[in-house]
C-alpha cells in the first residue's frame, strides 16, 4: 500500500510552495489560509503575504487594518488575526514544537499543529483532515471517527515517512478518492475494502444573504480606518439592519472592531 501509494505520488503530487520549506512560519501561515479558502485561490494570496509579513515579527508588529487588508477576500477575518496573535507568541516565547504544545495557539486546532509539527519539525504524526478521513474509512469499510480515526492513521503512518504520507493522503484524497471517488484511476483499490462508504464534507453555510457575507463586506469598507454607526453602514451595504447588527456584535466580540461612541471603528488587537 505505502510503495504504491508513494509511487503515485511522485508523479501525480501537487507541487506547492509550502511544501518545498520547513519554515514553521510559511508552514502554519498556509494551513490557517487553506482552511475554508479554495487550494486554487490560496497560492498566489500566500505568495504575496508571505512577501509582505516574512516572519512572525513583521506580523505581530502590523496594524489591524494593515492584517485585515492583506486577508481580505480570503474571509473568515478572525483566521487573519488569530494568525497575528500566534505571531506576537512566537515572537515573545518562540515555537512550541510538538503537535500538542503547538494546539496552545491561537485557532490552531489538531489538523493545524499535526500538519506544523509535521511538517517543519518532523515529528511523526498524521495530519487528520476531511480527505484523511475519508480515504481511511473507505480503506477500513466503514466510516471511521474520533479515536478509531486517530488509531487507524498512526498505524498506516510508516516510519519516519510522516510529512510525505501526509502530503500523499491529502493528494490522493483531493485527486482520486473524492467525495465521488475516481477507483479506476487508484492506486491503492486493491487494499480497500469499501469505495461506496460516503463520508460527509464539513457543513458550509450558505454564503449569500448570510451574516458571514455581512461580516466580510462590513470588513472591507471599514480598512479606511473610519468610524461608521449601524445607519451607515446599513445604507452604505444595504444589507439588512438586524444582519448588519449581529456582524457588529461578533466582530466586536472578537476584537476586529472597537465599539466607539459614533458607532464602530476598526480595532487594534492588543499588544
Ligand atoms: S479504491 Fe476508490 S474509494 Fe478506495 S481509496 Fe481508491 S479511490 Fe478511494
Amino acid at each position: 500500500m505505502v510503495e504504491q501509494l508513494f509511487a503515485w505520488y511522485d508523479h501525480h503530487g501537487r507541487s506547492f510552495p509550502w511544501r518545498h520549506t520547513t519554515d514553521p512560519w510559511a508552514i502554519l501561515v498556509s494551513e490557517v489560509m487553506s482552511q475554508q479558502t479554495q487550494i486554487d485561490r490560496v497560492v498566489g494570496r500566500y505568495l504575496a503575504f508571505l512577501d509582505q509579513f516574512p516572519n512572525p515579527e513583521t506580523l505581530a508588529a502590523a496594524s489591524t487594518g494593515d492584517v485585515l487588508a492583506a486577508w481580505s477576500g480570503l474571509g473568515y477575518n478572525r483566521r487573519a488575526l488569530n494568525l497575528q496573535a500566534t505571531a506576537r507568541v512566537v515572537v515573545e516565547s518562540g515555537w512550541p514544537i510538538s503537535a500538542k504544545e503547538l494546539q496552545a495557539l491561537p485557532g490552531v486546532g489538531p489538523y493545524t499543529s499535526a500538519a506544523v509539527a509535521c511538517f517543519a519539525f518532523g515529528e511523526q504524526v498524521p495530519a487528520i483532515d476531511t480527505n484523511l478521513k475519508r480515504v481511511l474509512s473507505r480503506w477500513a469499510g466503514r466510516a471511521l471517527d474520533g479515536k478509531e480515526l486517530s488509531a487507524a492513521a498512526r498505524g498506516f503512518l510508516p516510519t519516519g515517512e510522516a510529512a510525505r504520507w501526509n502530503s500523499a493522503i491529502m493528494d490522493l484524497g483531493a485527486q482520486v478518492c473524492k467525495p465521488t471517488p475516481l477507483c479506476d484511476d487508484c492506486p491503492v483499490a486493491q487494499g480497500c475494502l469499501d469505495p461506496t462508504v460516503y463520508v460527509p464534507p464539513p457543513r458550509q453555510s450558505r454564503f449569500d444573504g448570510s451574516v458571514r457575507q455581512t461580516r466580510g463586506a462590513i470588513v472591507k469598507v471599514m480598512l479606511d480606518g473610519r468610524t461608521r454607526s449601524i445607519e451607515a453602514l446599513t445604507a452604505r451595504l444595504g444589507h439588512d439592519e438586524a444582519r448588519i447588527s449581529s456582524a457588529l456584535t461578533a466582530l466586536t466580540a472578537e476584537g476586529v472592531l472597537r465599539a466607539t461612541t459614533d458607532g464602530f471603528a476598526l480595532a487594534d488587537l492588543p499588544h
